[in-house]
């Protein structure tokens, strides 16, 4: 744009002032320097103006005029003066319509949104519209027409209205002034709180043409944004860090397969792909560069091509997650999921730990499998409702049945009476002391009463563990056959209790021996002591059995032996009572709560009884038949007298017996302990 030097006129620019707002719009610049031309113009008009005047005062005739030297000269100039005349009236209307033109132009300036300055060649201000003073009320004092730039850039530093100069303004100014009109791109500069873009451009006759564009808005809108992508990238290396953390191998694929983000633990598991190259790549791609490597997960092997194929078919159309043992070894669950956006999100787990575990906890498994297969005892598995539910061949062996007539059975099947009756009570739960409700079984060993198929009583030993499986409690019997054990055992038992009576029998009379005699003799002798009790003995001996024995032989002696103790045994009748065979030809009645006078009358029995049974004793020389002496000792126990020494009395009782004659009983006199 170029402002003409007439446009500067003071009073055009103050009249189009005067005449519009009623207050100034423009800044009226410095009146303008006196030219030569236009004065010498208006001379010619004032000379050609002052002749014509006098030509009309006088009006002479055309030919009195030529008459005169200087109305000659004058007629000479008229022609002259005219075409002076009507190029001046030219000139008047030129100007006027560039004046409209100008007002037009200045109308536009005032009409910009934006700030508008002229600055002439020497950098002095023309110009400004009056949205320069609006926007910077500030510097409207410095905003004088014919100030240098450089002077109000000073004292706008000096008021610190310059942002960005602060603590540098000397530099600032320097870099400013050196770039003034020099810039193809608008300068952006902070004033204030205000942002604004400043176009400086110079015109082909040297003045500067300032627009200022208020450009905050964007600014702040640029500044929001930035912080806005500020925050969007911190978010981005927080959730990359956070994805770079996770204990699993992420990698996320666009919409087309292309590779986006990989996680360091993916990186780490596939060392054969260069990651960092791999970014942008489809999935494609990195399964042929990973083949190339020769990495291939195993179950791949040997069948590369089919595997890839596939691979890549069911690629993202599945979520289920498959299982890939790496060539290096490394178990990895993976499961390949679509976002919404068409994304495709693939994390992988490393299981090896699990998948060993596993492995470890199969073979164990298969060696336990072994173990109950050929087990010797019966092992049965049942559910808490004692159906059965597993059992091995020894049970089939032990019970008859086979597996398929068992499983599903309640478990009373294999037992017998009174247990099978009872077996809802074995299987009926409790309260544990943890508060669990379990088997009063458990843990314990118990014998059962079990039956065969065929109806055969069975002896056995259960004992019931419980494992808790993913179907809830199960319960495990080992069953142990005590059957042969059982009958050893009852068999075992006989044996002792014959040996017992054989210990404590004598073997020709049966009656209790010696030793059984003196074990009871110390029992009621305790008994008689703790009590206060009497107790009475009777030690009875043949009357001349050696003659006996002479005479009828020894066989019929023992014979005879067996006989008198016949009648001893009838001659008694509580079962306390004890008869005993001493010795020889010699017996011992022992009678618990008996005193002297029962005692007597037991001794009188055994005579009267002895004399019943008519033993023939043909050369006694008592008589025709067997007799007994007896002597009799009654007493209540005393402290301080022992058993043994209490019998040595009755020793004395039946010697005077045979003394006094034989067949007859006398009793001992009172105990006296020697
Ligand atoms: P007395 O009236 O004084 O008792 O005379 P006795 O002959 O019975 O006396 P003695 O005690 O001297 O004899 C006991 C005899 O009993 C000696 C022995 O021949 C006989 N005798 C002892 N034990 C047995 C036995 O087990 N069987 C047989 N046949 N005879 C026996
Ligand atoms: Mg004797
Ligand atoms: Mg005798």
């Amino acid at each position: 744009m170029r402002i003409s030097p007439h446009a500067r006129a003071p009073g055009l620019i103050q009249n189009r002032a005067n005449t519009t707002a009623g207050t100034p719009r423009m800044t009226t610049p410095l009146p303008p320097a006196p030219d030569a031309r236009r004065t010498l113009m208006l001379l010619r008009i004032s000379a050609a103006s002052l002749l014509l005047a006098l030509l009309l005062l006088f009006t002479p005739s055309p030919r009195e005029l030529a008459a005169l030297p200087l109305g000659a000269a004058l007629l000479a100039l008229l022609p002259l003066l005219r075409s002076l005349a009507r190029t001046e009236q030219a000139k008047a209307s030129a100007a006027s319509a560039a004046d409209e033109r100008e007002r037009q132009l200045l109308d536009a300036i005032e009409a910009l949104p934006a700030g508008f300055e002229l600055w002439d060649a020497e950098d002095r201000l023309l110009l400004c519209n009056q949205r320069i003073r609006e926007d910077y009320p500030q510097v409207t004092e410095y905003l004088v027409p014919g100030l240098r730039f450089k002077d109000v850039l000073r004292q706008s530093l000096a008021a610190g209205l310059v942002t960005e100069a602060r603590g540098r303004e000397a530099d600032w100014l320097a870099e400013r002034l050196a770039e003034r009109g020099q810039r193809l791109r608008p300068r952006l500069q902070q004033f204030g709180d205000r942002w604004l873009h400043l176009y400086e451009q110079r015109t082909a006759s040297g003045q500067l043409v300032c627009i200022r564009l208020d450009v905050t808005e964007l600014v702040e809108t640029q500044h929001a944004l930035a912080r806005a992508q500020a925050a969007a990238q911190a978010e981005r290396q927080l959730l990359e860090r956070a994805v770079d953390a996770m204990p699993a191998g992420i990698e996320i694929y666009d919409e087309q397969d292309r590779l986006l983000l990989a996680n360091r633990r993916v990186v780490s598991w596939m060392p054969h792909l260069d990651y960092a190259q791999m970014l942008g790549k489809t999935f494609a791609f990195m399964l042929e560069q990973t083949r190339a490597a020769g990495a291939l997960p195993v179950e791949a092997h040997g069948m590369e091509e089919a595997w890839m194929a596939e691979r890549l078919a069911r690629r993202g159309r599945s979520e289920q997650a498959h299982l890939q043992q790496l060539s290096s070894g490394l178990w990895l669950r993976v499961s390949e999921t679509r976002t919404p956006e068409g994304f495709l999100v693939a994390v992988r787990q490393d299981i090896s730990d699990l998948v060993l575990k596993e492995r470890e906890l199969q073979a164990s498994q298969a060696q336990l499998q072994a173990i109950i297969m050929t087990a010797g005892v019966a092992i049965v598995t049942i559910d808490a409702a004692g159906h059965m539910l597993s059992c091995n061949p020894a049970v089939e062996r032990l019970f008859g049945h086979r597996a398929g007539e068992m499983l599903g059975q309640n478990v009373s099947l294999l037992m017998d009476e009174p247990d099978r009756g009872a077996h809802d009570h074995y299987l009926r739960r409790r309260e544990g002391s943890d508060g669990e409700r379990e088997l009063p079984l458990l843990g314990r060993t118990r014998e059962f009463n079990a039956l065969h198929k065929s109806g055969r009583s069975l002896t056995v030993q259960v004992s019931v563990s419980e494992i808790r499986g993913p179907q809830g409690k199960q319960y495990v019997g080992v069953i142990t056959d005590l059957t042969e054990r059982k009958q050893f055992e009852i068999e075992l038992q006989h044996a002792n209790e014959q040996l017992l009576r054989l210990s404590t029998t004598d073997a020709l009379t049966e009656l209790a021996n010696r030793r059984l005699l003196m074990q009871k003799l110390e029992e009621e002798w305790r008994r008689g002591l703790r009590l206060g009790t009497p107790l009475s003995l009777l030690l009875v001996d043949v009357d001349h059995f050696k003659l006996y024995n002479d005479h009828y032989g020894h066989q019929a002696g023992d014979s005879c032996l067996v006989r008198v103790a016949e009648a001893l045994r009838a001659s008694v009748g509580r079962p306390t009572d004890v008869v005993a065979r001493y010795g020889g030809e010699e017996f011992v009645l022992l009678l618990a709560q008996t005193d002297a006078t029962g005692a007597m009358a037991v001794a009188e029995r055994c005579r009267a009884s002895i004399r019943q049974a008519a033993i023939e004793h043909a050369v006694s020389p008592q008589g025709p038949l067997l007799t007994l002496s007896l002597g009799v000792i009654s007493a209540v126990p005393l402290r301080g007298g022992t058993a043994s020494q209490w019998l040595a009395q009755a020793d004395l009782a039946l010697y005077q017996a045979k003394a006094q004659g034989r067949d007859r009983a006398v009793a001992a006199g009172l105990f006296n302990p020697i």
